[in-house]
């Protein structure tokens, strides 16, 4: 299930690590050693600064926060993927994460419905974190998919 992903994705030093682990099927958040509050983004804690972060492996699960659903494909590569929700995704170690929602029906998606990562591999040098419901069927996470 390879959608097509964003043309521009091209890593730079801050968070390289992410898209790394992302081949790995490691979903990576970065994680304050001063006070251990979790951001994303690669960022710095606004207490502790740069120096003090790290990028270390997260659960991959969350809820949505938000949502937004596009029955218009602004990106002609989109166009048989209408309507596809976009979410706001609460990360169980706290950071927002935007990103897809997938195996879903539009309709079906809630506040507070609880999500795991998916990765989709777009590039053979690209795999992309999606989310979908926790209870959907299908196979586990993989990176796995598309390669040969
Ligand atoms: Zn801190």
């Amino acid at each position: 299930m390879s959608r097509p992903g964003p043309r521009d994705v091209v890593p730079d030093d801050l968070d390289a690590p992410f898209w790394d682990a992302c081949l790995r099927a490691e979903f990576l958040v970065q994680r304050c050693g001063g006070c251990g509050r979790a951001f994303w983004p690669a960022s710095s804690c606004p207490q502790h600064g740069a120096a003090s972060m790290a990028w270390e492996p997260a659960s991959g699960r969350g809820t949505v926060h938000t949502w937004t659903v596009y029955h218009h494909a602004y990106d002609r590569d989109l166009a048989d993927e209408v309507p596809y929700v976009l979410a706001v995704i609460e990360l169980a170690e706290g950071p927002f994460f935007h990103s897809d929602l997938v195996g879903c029906d539009p309709g079906d998606v809630r506040v507070g419905l609880p999500v795991e990562v998916v990765y989709d591999t777009v590039r053979p040098d690209v795999v992309v974190p999606r989310f979908r419901p926790r209870d959907a069927p299908g196979e586990p996470p993989t990176a796995d998919e598309g390669k040969s």
